[in-house]
């Protein structure tokens, strides 16, 4: 029972890795491509095979296997096991009874919990979240994955839903965010949202070498040169970072006023830049969280790179297995 297989379910690859739930040591990592243009049948199959080939060299042998973990990227329902709506899955994904068709194809107990929640459970436990009672994790990339763990416990709210905190409301007036709602987060602070700010920097003619950089093709402008151009000292790159800083650092004020974490755990793509995003985040709670001991919350980065979300799903599942 000690050992899970966590399955990674991405838009582009499967990724799946035997857990020994005890240490967080994740072992025999196999990845194939998604061809998420298949039906959801085709993928599962897939996947399927993919958890025989993590198998295959496991030689304490398949009864010290308890299961099988899926971190699924979207909405799913928890207590049927079946995916709702994955936003980046062009196949019919609606309904699909994924935990119990993974079970059929395996014979293994199988459980499903959302891709961010999965990265934030791994962190909490082993990663950069270790040792704190309460903390909440950002996934910083093409959008802003989220997740919370109070008092322990990791947060799942109606249907597993708690924990979107690239939505979290910083302008009732803001610009329109790809879930329909006004002002979130994830509109201001996300991977395309940075380079949406590099653009138009270039593009306004401001004094940068951001545009320099790319020989002044903007499509080639990414979070990551606009932060190698910050790290050389330019000065509109700088001001981005910090301006997305404190966008973030506006829902992380929301957050430590809600829920009290010790810790915020930056993670994704995004978070490469390090202190270019997170001293940001630090000053902007610092000056305007009042209510809460702002001094004794810890902005770090999160530690466990892509193998976090593996983790997190197998330990939770081991989890929910023995309860
Ligand atoms: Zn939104």
């Amino acid at each position: 029972m000690d050992y899970i297989v966590g399955v990674d379910f991405g838009g582009t690859n499967l990724k799946a890795g035997l857990v020994n739930c005890l240490t967080g040591e994740v072992t025999s990592i196999h990845s194939i491509p998604t061809f998420s243009q298949d039906s959801p049948d085709g993928v599962m199959d897939r996947m399927a095979g993919l958890v025989e080939e993590v198998l295959s060299g496991f030689e304490a042998g398949r009864s010290s296997i308890g299961g099988i973990g899926i971190g699924v990227p979207g909405k799913i329902n928890m207590e049927k096991g079946s995916t709702e709506f994955l936003p980046n899955m062009p196949g019919n994904w609606p309904g699909v009874p994924l935990a119990s068709h993974i079970n059929h194809l395996t014979g293994y107990p199988v459980r499903l919990l959302n891709d961010v929640r999965a990265i934030t459970f791994g962190e909490w436990k082993f990663g950069a979240g270790q040792g704190a009672d309460s903390i909440a994790c950002f996934a910083i990339g093409t959008g802003i994955g989220g997740g919370l763990v109070v008092n322990n416990q990791l947060v799942l709210g109606v249907d597993g839903s708690a924990g979107e905190l690239g939505h979290i409301t910083i302008d009732f007036n803001g610009p329109v965010c790809g879930c329909g709602n006004h002002g979130c987060v994830e509109a201001y602070a996300s991977g395309p949202a940075i380079t949406a700010a590099g653009i138009k920097a270039v593009t306004q003619g401001r004094t940068t070498a951001i545009g320099h950089l790319v020989d002044y093709d903007l499509n080639k402008i990414t979070p990551e040169l606009i932060c190698q151009a910050a790290l050389g000292g330019d000065q509109i790159a700088q001001e981005i970072y910090q301006q997305a800083g404190f966008y973030l650092g506006i829902a992380v004020a929301n957050i430590l006023v809600s829920t009290g974490p010790r810790r915020i755990v930056i993670g994704g793509g995004v978070a490469q830049a390090g202190e270019l995003l997170l001293a940001p985040i630090r000053e902007t709670i610092c000056s305007r969280v009042k209510m809460m001991p702002v001094d004794q919350v810890e902005i770090m980065p999160a530690k466990l790179g892509t193998n976090a979300g593996i983790i997190g799903v197998a330990v939770w599942t081991r989890q929910q297995l023995m309860s």
